[in-house]
């Protein structure tokens, strides 16, 4: 089986052949290339106050791209056999409107579709109009509200819906010669003629969004505080409990689950981020509290706040480990509300027997409160060029090889995704998941691993269940299924963003895309740009720190898994003391200007191995030193690649690649010590 895809990224008859199944029958004759997309994104996505805000929409963008995607599988001549991209089949929309899976966002904000010439623009207007319905329907039936309203005027001028058409029966030296008009260059020699169509409806649906309507009317009175962009309402008419005006689109997204509820019987359970942050917290606190303890502490939760008012409605899937095993006591205790546990906070201001009795069991067990949590972006690397060919063996790039590389996205995104991110133990929550795109809030105690498998997985480096960066024919086998991937020359770059829960959630999410497009500008030598992570802290303090790391270099060593986990774990351990970074940074200042290389490099591993503390009792074996020092040093070897492959940025700024590699380390300890 291996043999047969030696030749993966997506190539050869026997690939298709493999999994032709999947794939239809594909005639071009009479037919045109559309493409449909939906907007605005971003500004519509992230303008959030909540995790639940932000969730739905997202989640609305994928409810509004379906009813377009619905449409062409009813009415169009070849069904869903028509649509390229995003692949259709297991989407959870697809399957079972009914399901929890629902709850998910997994398709994207646009879709390419092979369609009949004489069917195409009917049916692209068709879904045009059936989205903006849509939307209206939403609002009309959340807020009983009529034609005239603003709020209605509002949602009304939101969206921005394009599509372009383009005949796929032009000869090639026809489309060559509009290629050159549209973009004055030359297209690629080998270039395949899907290919060439391909790039230029990309280029004609890019112009086209630069001429973009505007019937932007400048509106009075006091804006929205949510986006700070529309005129805010009070909040009453929406039925919205709030102190401050919302507009209409920043109200909808806010009720966006009630309608979820009454069309569909789905309760939207989205976690806030210090429930995120504080799971792990909880679970220690339930594998380390006897049966009276746990009593004693919801019987003081019980008299504090009474109601159980301190307890979240559910217990959010994903957050928390086996739940069926565990006693009624344990479970209550897990779904007490995060803020109920900051002794620091505000919901604990004036309950001092609580916090007592917290403060106390935590030094009984040895526990800490961790208040921050990571927010991820990812991006899939270089995603046009396996469209336009550039990635594929022999640019061969047909509808097949396009349905298989949507086909690849779907599979990431349906099969491994949810798993990585919300599985068993992994305390995280998704926010999207949509071929090559994650957003998701991960609890830091698994930060890593997750970043790590969403690597791994992408490019199908994946071996015995295990990624591997050094073993990879892009055939991801699980339980007897051959699942296809992208293959090992696909990447993907990562943004994190690890905050404070107080810190607010657009300025959290503001950073983390920052820190994606940060490690997609990083290049080593070699001109090797992008497939890195990038990781900016925001520290409750108001300082930050930044760091940026291939996800693996020449050697192939994964950065994760053989530099920063075995690292981390000495310092949960505490065997390393934090004052390593404090020497480390006077030394370097000492040594300013000093290339990397055997000096400096011996130096940090010596520094690191002076700080290597044992317990008393151990102090006796001399072997458990000479055991720690010898990790410490094989983990630092590993992530003094970074430093020594210099990085530069786009713009040919070189950033102190010590410095760098010290603020890493930094964020390595302070997630180790659970904050400051
Ligand atoms: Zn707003």
């Amino acid at each position: 089986m291996k043999k047969i895809f030696k030749e993966h990224p997506l190539s050869g008859e026997q690939l298709i052949k493999t999994f032709e199944d999947y794939i239809p029958e594909i005639s071009l004759k009479n037919k045109s290339l559309a493409i449909f997309t939906i907007g605005p994104v971003q500004s519509f996505i992230s303008a959030a106050k909540k995790t639940k805000e932000y969730w739905a929409g997202s989640y609305l963008l994928s409810y509004l791209i379906w009813q377009a995607l619905k449409h062409i599988m009813e009415e169009s001549k070849e069904g869903e056999n028509s649509i390229i991209y995003p692949y259709l089949k297991n989407q959870p929309l697809y399957k079972d409107l009914r399901n929890e899976e629902i709850t998910l966002p997994t398709l994207p904000n646009r879709f390419l579709a092979i369609l009949e010439n004489n069917e195409a623009e009917q049916l692209l207007e068709e879904c045009k109009k059936m989205v903006e319905n849509k939307l209206l329907d939403i609002a009309i039936n959340l807020f009983n509200i009529s034609k005239e309203d603003k709020i209605y005027k509002q949602l009304e001028e939101l969206l921005e819906i394009y599509w372009v058409l383009l005949p796929l029966e032009k000869s090639k030296k026809t489309e060559i010669e509009r290629y050159r008009s549209l973009t004055g260059m030359e297209p690629a020699n080998d270039i395949s003629h899907y290919s060439l169509v391909t790039s230029i409806i990309e280029e004609l649906m890019g112009a086209r969004k630069n001429i973009r309507e505007f019937n932007y009317i400048e509106e009075k009175g006091v804006k929205c505080y949510i986006c700070g962009e529309r005129t805010g309402f009070e909040p009453g008419i929406m039925n919205i409990e709030d102190e401050k005006k919302i507009c209409g689109v920043c109200g909808l997204k806010r009720k966006f689950s009630d309608y979820l509820k009454t069309e569909f019987g789905i309760e939207i359970h989205y976690p806030s981020v210090i429930d995120i942050a504080t799971a792990d917290y909880k679970e220690e606190l339930v594998s380390s509290l006897d049966k009276d303890e746990l009593n004693q502490l919801l019987n003081y939760m019980d008299k504090e706040f009474g109601n159980q008012d301190y307890q979240m409605p559910e217990l959010v899937n994903g957050l928390v480990g086996d739940v069926k095993s565990k006693s009624p006591e344990e479970k209550k205790v897990l779904k007490i509300k995060g803020t109920y546990f900051d002794i620091e906070g505000n919901e604990l201001k004036e309950s001092i027997k609580v916090k007592k009795l917290l403060k106390k069991i935590n030094k009984k067990y040895n526990l800490k409160l961790n208040k921050y949590y990571a927010l991820l972006y990812m991006d899939g690397d270089d995603m046009g060029k396996w469209v336009s060919g550039e990635k594929l063996k022999h640019r061969e790039m047909t509808p097949e090889f396009h349905y298989l590389i949507s086909k690849s996205l779907t599979n990431y995104s349906l099969k491994f995704v949810k798993r990585i991110v919300e599985g068993k133990g992994r305390r995280g929550k998704l926010v999207y998941s949509g071929g090559d795109d994650v957003v998701a809030f991960v609890n830091l105690k698994n930060l890593f691993e997750v970043l790590r498998e969403l690597r791994g997985y992408f490019s199908g480096n994946v071996f015995d269940n295990q990624v591997n960066y050094k073993a990879s024919d892009g055939i991801i086998r699980e339980k007897g299924e051959d699942i296809l991937t992208l293959g090992s020359k696909a990447s993907v770059s990562m943004g994190i963003c690890i905050a404070h829960y107080k810190e607010p959630l657009h300025f959290v999410i503001k950073n983390a895309r920052a820190m994606e497009k940060k490690a997609k500008k990083h290049i080593i030598s070699g001109n090797r740009k992008k497939n890195a992570f990038a990781i900016g802290l925001i520290k409750h303090s108001g300082e930050t720190r930044e760091a940026v790391s291939k996800w693996f270099y020449d050697d192939g060593e994964d950065i994760i898994e053989k530099g920063i986990k075995p690292l981390l774990n000495l310092i949960q351990k505490e065997h390393i003391s934090q004052s390593f970074i404090y020497t480390l940074k006077n030394e370097m200042e000492l040594l300013e200007g000093l290339e990397a290389g055997d000096i400096l490099d011996d130096e940090i591993i010596r520094l690191m191995k002076r700080k290597i503390t044992v317990d008393e009792d151990e102090e006796k074996e001399d072997s458990k030193r000479k055991k720690l020092q010898k990790q410490t040093e094989a983990s630092l070897k590993v992530l003094q690649q970074i430093y020594k492959n210099r990085y530069w940025i786009e713009d040919n700024k070189e950033p102190n690649n010590i410095y760098n590699f010290i603020n890493l380390l930094e964020i390595i300890f302070f997630i180790g010590k659970r904050g400051e």
